[in-house]
């Protein structure tokens, strides 16, 4: 006795290498599975096709982060460095110095504030020792 692969019944059949009741069942049994592989093939091609999506976006990706730190580099490398520490005028520091215990008034001295902090040529901390 034999099993057709298709259908499960079991037959009598003469060839050893029978494996179908019926050639109905044996076409069929074709049928589907040549589509189960094209199927899969399909799904295999559409799967790499995805990856090879991914693979180019992620490409395109990464070369315009390439780009962009390229140019936060050079933007970095150009750009002038701002003057943050403001080099104090010495001599005008004594100088202010020298006025301000020489100063008589009140008023005098309100005018001569006013000039110091206001003055480009002395940095904070000498401002801050004068009208401290
Ligand atoms: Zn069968």
């Amino acid at each position: 006795m034999k099993k057709c692969l298709f259908c499960d019944i079991e037959f009598d059949s003469i060839k050893d290498s029978a494996k179908f009741c019926s050639d109905v069942c044996r076409v069929r049994y074709n049928r589907i599975s040549r589509k189960a592989d094209t199927t899969l093939q399909d799904q295999e091609k559409s799967l790499l096709l995805q990856t090879m999506d991914v693979l180019g976006e992620l490409k395109q990706v990464m070369s315009e982060f390439k780009l962009i730190v390229g140019s936060l580099v050079d933007s970095v490398q150009q750009k002038p460095q701002p003057e943050t520490f403001v080099v104090g005028n010495r001599q005008k520091f004594e100088q202010y110095a020298k006025m301000k215990r020489e100063i008589e008034s009140e008023d005098a001295w309100d005018k001569l504030k006013l000039e110091i902090k206001n003055s480009t040529d002395l940095n904070g901390w000498q401002k801050r020792q004068l009208l401290g």
